[in-house]
């Protein structure tokens, strides 16, 4: 089955919003071995949607949009898609029941427009929308199957997940099982010529890397005509891969993210952390509380951005600073010493670089960082020169200390055994 996407709306057009839905999306189809062969972004013109569905609608069997389903005069996704394939409008009483209720409970006052978002083409599948008002519509005819969906990601994610999928997956001829493999710490090439002889020989199931800062991540994707069977088709070669990457694989499900793997291990090993940043200001601590329960591993974080603070907070010495400099080892393994006792928490790290454009010298350029991490005493200093721009160096940093505090407590975990938490 291939697939292709159209987003529309001007203010993508224009690059005043982010055509994050495209991205989501892609991904989703991806993961449904479903082919996505294109992606269009057309702005809220009536003509030029016209074009472009007709279009899709000969190269693609399913062919999938998003936004343009609101209730003002410039909503006019369903009305043109109804229109393209010839079929009539018609009100979904469900759709206008829960319209009512959602401006009930929110005590707002219905407008005559917004019945135009309960309308509905001829003989499709609603979507109902639980975190808005527009429901998504599926309708197929010999043609295509088209799948209208939402703008607004807070809504197109959930019915893509709870009502798209179930339906993409029934409608698929084939079955389709995939994994995921996540890495820290190793670059693409390194892992791409360690996997090399597997890509090569790949038909049923492929393999996909994936990279972002500080991580890769290895999609094994297999075709069967059962989902089990599939599965049975993915299951050895992700066993060969845990094998060849063994501690680097950070997760093996697709949801879980490197911070979340982070706290993880310190709250099964009963581990508060504290953060000591400079160079990231607050970044690495943003990353981590963004995790729900991050307060039971969380303690303290400190952006010490000037000399002055990491003389302060962490108790770095002046003469420190003054002969090696703040992002030095040295000023490292003081700032992570210092934050550990002052927050009195198990695990410390601390980062300190020159995130440039300006800063850093011959044998310090920009992008030069030094990560320390304290486990309960135990103080590692790493060096590293990252490249790119200004976010890209902090972002790169900010994976790199959660490699780091991930590659210290296994390291340590093995050797010792850490006192009860308070
Ligand atoms: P509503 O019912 O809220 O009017 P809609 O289906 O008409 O939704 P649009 O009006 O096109 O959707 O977009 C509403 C908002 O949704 C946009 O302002 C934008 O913030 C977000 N949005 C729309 N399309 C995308 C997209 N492709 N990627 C990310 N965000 C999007």
């Amino acid at each position: 089955m291939t697939s292709e996407i159209i987003c529309v709306g001007t203010e993508l057009l224009m690059g005043n919003v982010v055509n994050t839905n495209a991205s989501y999306m892609a991904k989703g189809l991806a993961g449904l071995g479903i082919s996505c062969c294109y992606q269009s972004v057309v702005g809220d013109n009536e003509s030029r949607l016209k074009e472009i569905l007709e279009l899709a609608r000969k190269r693609s069997d399913t062919v999938i949009l998003t936004g343009g389903l609101g209730p003002t005069a410039d909503d006019l996704t369903k009305e043109t898609a109804a229109s393209v394939m010839g079929l009539e409008l018609e009100l979904d009483e469900k759709a206008w029941e829960k319209i009512r209720k959602f401006f009930e409970k929110r005590k707002l006052k219905l407008t005559d427009n917004n019945k135009k978002q309960a309308m509905v083409p001829k003989g499709s599948k609603v979507l109902y929308n639980k975190n808005g008002t527009a429901p998504g519509i599926i309708a197929s005819d010999d043609e295509a199957c088209v799948i209208l969906l939402p703008g607004p990601p807070g809504e197109l994610i959930p019915m893509w997940e709870e009502q798209v999928v179930p339906y993409l997956k029934e409608i698929s001829s084939e079955a389709f099982y995939s994994e995921m493999v996540k890495i820290c710490g190793m670059g693409e090439s390194m892992i791409e010529t360690e996997l090399k002889d597997l890509i090569d020989n790949q038909t049923n199931p492929t393999i996909a890397t994936y990279a972002r800062a500080g991580e890769v991540d290895i999609r094994i994707m297999a075709r069967g005509e059962s989902e089990k069977e599939a599965h049975k088709l993915v299951k050895p070669v992700v066993k060969e891969i845990k094998k060849r990457f063994g501690s680097s694989i950070f997760t093996t499900d697709e949801k879980v993210t490197l911070e979340e793997a982070v706290l993880q291990l310190l709250n099964e090993n009963k581990l508060t952390l504290a953060t000591a940043e400079s160079l990231t200001g607050g970044m690495l601590s943003s990353r981590l509380i963004n995790v729900p329960g991050a307060s039971d591993v969380i303690k303290t974080g400190f952006i010490t951005y000037s000399n002055k603070s990491k003389k302060k907070y962490l108790g770095v010495k002046r003469s420190t600073l003054d002969k090696f400099g703040a992002v030095s080892e040295q000023c490292a393994k003081e700032m992570v010493k210092g934050c550990l006792s002052a927050a009195k928490a198990d695990v410390a790290v601390s980062l300190t670089g020159y995130a440039g454009p300006d800063g850093g010298g011959e044998a310090d350029p920009v992008g030069t960082t030094y990560i320390g991490v304290n486990v309960s005493g135990e103080i590692t200093v790493k060096r590293y020169v990252f490249s790119g721009e200004r976010l890209k160096i902090r972002e790169a940093a900010t994976a790199a200390a959660l490699t780091q505090i991930r590659q210290c407590l296994l390291e340590n975990l093995t050797e010792r055994t850490f006192g009860e938490k308070e």
